[in-house]
């Protein structure tokens, strides 16, 4: 800093106080929006990860989904196909109930 600055009978004197506290100010509303753009950051980083979580939690339920529907997929055609232990009558166990554990045609 200049000599002047520090001397109160500087005619700049009143001028270069009211600078320095101006300058204060706005260093401090820096420092107040850097803190608000760091939380707000934080936010973001928190938030993209939840992101992320959702679409490995909704990628993991998808395969799950065709995972399962292969499988009924499987056991709706063998049920289909079942044939009468006694004559070979085939039947569509679609509808049996799941406690049944023998299913005989209408003739048996
Ligand atoms: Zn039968």
């Amino acid at each position: 800093m200049n000599a002047t600055t520090n001397d109160p009978t500087s005619p700049f004197f009143s001028e270069i106080a009211r600078l320095r506290q101006e300058l204060e100010r706005a260093n401090e509303s820096i420092d107040e929006k850097l803190e608000q753009i760091e939380e707000a950051g934080m936010d973001v980083i928190s938030l993209t990860r939840q992101v992320g979580d959702g679409h490995a939690r909704i990628a993991a339920l998808e395969d799950d989904i065709d995972r399962l529907s292969r499988k009924d997929d499987r056991r709706t055609r063998r049920l289909q196909k079942m044939r009468c232990g006694k004559c070979r009558t085939k039947i569509d166990a679609r509808s049996v109930d799941a406690d049944e554990r023998y299913v005989s045609c209408a003739k048996n």
